[in-house]
C-alpha cells in the first residue's frame, strides 16, 4: 500500500505517497497514541466533513492530546488531499499521532502529528454479497468498559480489539465479526454499527460503549424522516432470535444487509433495502 504514486497531506505539506514516512521510535507505535477517521467522498464531497474533523479532535482530546488545527483547517486540508489526487469519489484517512520526540510512557514531550491520505475505495465488503446479506461471527473478544478504556474515541488502541476479531472472523469464511461490550450486550461490528429489525421498527445500541457512528446517527434521521421508529437500548444476543432483519452501519461499510450472526439468521428485507437505497441518494444529495 506504500508503494503507489501520490501525496499526502503530513503536517501542513503534501509529501510524495512513498515518502510519507514516520520513524520506528514514534511513540504511537510503542504505546498507542494515536487516532482516526474514516470518511467518503461522494461527486466531490465529503459527507459530513465537519463532525468527521470534529470527532477527530474530540478523539485525541479523549487520550489527552491536542491537534494543532482547528476543525475549518483540518476539513480544509482533507479537501485539499482529494484535490491534489485528483479524486472526486474515494475513501479519506486522516490520522493524528504523537511522534518519536521521545520514548517514553509519558507523552509530556511527545507532539502531535497529523497525515491525511485519500485513495479510491468502491466497496468495504463484496458488493454482490453484500445485497445477499454477509456473514459473521461473534467475536471473541469484548468492548471495553468506559472506565477501562476510551471507548467513544476513534482510537487505534481500541482497534487491537477489531483487527483480532476481524481477522479470525476472516480466516473462517465470515465477512465481520460482532462484538458484544463488557457487559455482555451486542455492541458494534468490527468496523461499523448494527441496526436490528422487529415489526418494522429498528432497534440499536446506545453508544455507551461503541463508537458513535456518523452513519448511525444518519441512519436514524432518515428512518425517522421516514416515520420508521427506532428504539436505542441495550441488546441482550439471545434477543437475536426474535430480529427478522439486520444491517451495518459505517463509512466505508455504508448500509450493508447481514444474513447471519453466529447461530442467528436474518434475511435482508425492505427496510435494510429501503434505507440502503435512502442512504446512497442522502451521500450523494440526490434526495
Ligand atoms: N464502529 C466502529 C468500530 C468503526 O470502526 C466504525 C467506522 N468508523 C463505525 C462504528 C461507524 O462509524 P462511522 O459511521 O462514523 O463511519
Amino acid at each position: 500500500f506504500d508503494d503507489r504514486d501520490g501525496w499526502i497531506w503530513f503536517d501542513g505539506d503534501f509529501v510524495p505517497w512513498r515518502d510519507a514516512k514516520t520513524h520506528v521510535l514514534t511513540h504511537a507505535l510503542h504505546y498507542g497514541s494515536s487516532v482516526f477517521e474514516g470518511e467518503r467522498m461522494y461527486g466531490g464531497e465529503i459527507f459530513k466533513l465537519t463532525p468527521h474533523s470534529e470527532r477527530l479532535k474530540r478523539s485525541a482530546n479523549l487520550l489527552d492530546f491536542d491537534l494543532p488545527y482547528s476543525v475549518a483547517e483540518i476539513d480544509a486540508a482533507c479537501k485539499e488531499t482529494c484535490a491534489k489526487m485528483g479524486l472526486s469519489d474515494c475513501y479519506v484517512r486522516p490520522v493524528a499521532f504523537l511522534g518519536a520526540e521521545q520514548v517514553s510512557v509519558t507523552a509530556r514531550n511527545s507532539k502531535p502529528h497529523l497525515a491525511i491520505a485519500a485513495w479510491e475505495w468502491p466497496s468495504y465488503f463484496d458488493p454482490e454479497v453484500k445485497a445477499k446479506g454477509i456473514r459473521l461471527e461473534w467475536a471473541k473478544w469484548r468492548r471495553p468498559d468506559p472506565a477501562t478504556a476510551p471507548s467513544a474515541a476513534k482510537a487505534a488502541g481500541l482497534y487491537m480489539i477489531c483487527t483480532m476479531s476481524k481477522t479470525a472472523a476472516e480466516n473462517r469464511g465470515f465477512a465481520d465479526a460482532m462484538m458484544l461490550d463488557w457487559r455482555g450486550y451486542v455492541a458494534e461490528a468490527t468496523g461499523a454499527n448494527v441496526f436490528f429489525v422487529q415489526d418494522g421498527v429498528l432497534h440499536t445500541p446506545p453508544v455507551d460503549a461503541i463508537l458513535d457512528g456518523i452513519t448511525r446517527q444518519t441512519v436514524i434521521e432518515i428512518a425517522r424522516e421516514k416515520g420508521i421508529e427506532v428504539i436505542v437500548r441495550h441488546i441482550r444476543p439471545e434477543e437475536l432470535a426474535t430480529f427478522s432483519e439486520c444491517f451495518l452501519t459505517g463509512t466505508a461499510a455504508e448500509v450493508t444487509p447481514v444474513s447471519e450472526i453466529g447461530e442467528y439468521r436474518f434475511t435482508p428485507g425492505p427496510l435494510s433495502l429501503d434505507l440502503m437505497e435512502a442512504y446512497g441518494r442522502r451521500v450523494r444529495r440526490q434526495d
